[in-house]
């Protein structure tokens, strides 16, 4: 006899019964007749993207692919050695995934058990505690001061004898800001694994790989979402111990890395000028954004050293001014969580698109 559908509840995970998941960017063609300008026309300043692209290589050469229908390399040896040779570490250090997320999600099911304790220096990029709680673990949150820099004591300070990992995201998203890198020593010297996520390390250009041959216990993530343009196929990698590496590569999916993923990684690396010439364009950007951004009494924009600004609203809604932007076609990401005080984050777009967010706010404020 078929049971009622509330009795599949009795065999998922309990602890994921009632797990919210995670609150992704928005996609334009989900806001179809809901702003007030054609689809074509959004400005999408809430998800980091590269607003220029790709490289033109890219597109040539996946247009020009003929093995779409055959199984990547697995062992991801093209890959590797080409993220060897952008890192400067040996390719046996390497690892790759479809996105960076995905490797936070691997390493947390390396690491974590039920139970574990995973440190976090909040607020920070959300998917440490997606991931955690997905696996069972639990986070042990860690405040970050006014500025959002990181309290070193209080992060050593939380270290018990089941802490399993500890995230520290250089440059933090959403608010943009570096850790210094004596700081990142200090907790490394614990001996705890720590992972350094430089997801927006070509606009800081603040790294710790070199320290990654000296440390058992330091991992780096990486992604080609932000500054090569690549968010939609996902590719992202870490830099590991080799011990990490070969442990990774053993619990990962089997072709986790696209042949279109892997292409565009070939190609990206034979166009770095073009590339880096963007992200020059990308960060010029964000100091104009953060100029604009400042001369507007109710917001508090802070320093950032990645591709988007964070600003505290500090008369008004964060979620009401998302919603007035969205309405006119402009997307932005806002935070209600306390440790966000009404905040929100705007990518740095083409001139333009500051341009077109500057004139809209100040239309709104009209
Ligand atoms: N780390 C941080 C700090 C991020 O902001 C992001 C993107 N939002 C990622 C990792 C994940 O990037 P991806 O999965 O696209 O590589």
């Amino acid at each position: 006899m078929a049971d009622s559908p509330r009795s599949i509840e009795k065999f998922i995970r309990s602890h994921l019964a009632g797990f919210a998941g995670y609150s992704a960017s928005t996609s334009p063609e989900t806001l179809s007749g809901r702003v007030e300008v054609p689809l074509a026309s959004i400005i999408k300043l809430d998800a980091n993207e590269n607003p220029y692209g790709c490289s033109p290589k890219v597109l040539r050469a996946l247009a020009d692919c003929h093995y779409f229908h055959i199984y990547p390399d697995d062992g991801q040896g093209e890959l590797r050695e080409l993220l060897a040779g952008y890192t400067g570490v040996d390719a046996e250090c390497i690892v790759a995934s479809g996105g960076s997320n995905q490797l936070i999600d691997l390493i947390v099911r390396l690491f974590v058990d039920k139970g574990d304790q995973v440190i976090n220096c909040v607020p920070t990029f959300d998917i440490y505690r997606f991931s955690t709680e997905i696996c069972g673990g639990t986070l042990i949150n860690v405040t970050r001061d006014d500025n959002f820099a990181i309290d070193v004591k209080a992060v050593k300070a939380a270290v018990s004898s089941k802490t399993k990992l500890i995230f520290l995201a250089n440059p933090n998203s959403p608010t943009g800001n570096i850790i210094p890198q004596r700081d990142i020593l200090e907790i490394i010297d614990d001996g705890i694994p720590v992972v350094v996520d430089e997801a927006y390390y070509e606009f800081s250009g603040e790294t710790v790989v070199p320290l990654v041959s000296k440390y058992h216990n330091l991992m780096v993530l990486r992604t080609f979402s932000k500054w090569a343009g690549l968010a939609g196929l996902r590719v992202g990698y870490g830099i590991f111990p080799p011990r990490i590496a070969d442990r990774l590569m053993a619990v990962k999916m089997p072709y986790n890395v696209s042949v279109a993923a892997i292409i565009a990684v070939r190609e990206s690396m034979s166009d770095l000028d073009y590339l880096r010439d963007r992200v020059k364009a990308i960060i010029a950007e964000r100091e104009r954004l953060f100029s604009e951004l400042k001369k507007l009494p109710w917001l508090q924009p802070f320093p950032s050293q990645a591709n988007f600004i964070f600003c505290t609203v500090l008369k008004g809604s964060a979620p009401e001014l998302h919603q007035k932007l969205q309405n006119k076609g402009i997307l932005i990401r806002y935070f209600n969580k306390p440790l966000l005080r009404n905040g929100i984050r705007i990518s740095a777009g083409k001139p333009e698109d500051t341009d077109a967010l500057v004139r809209t706010v100040r239309e709104l404020e009209a």
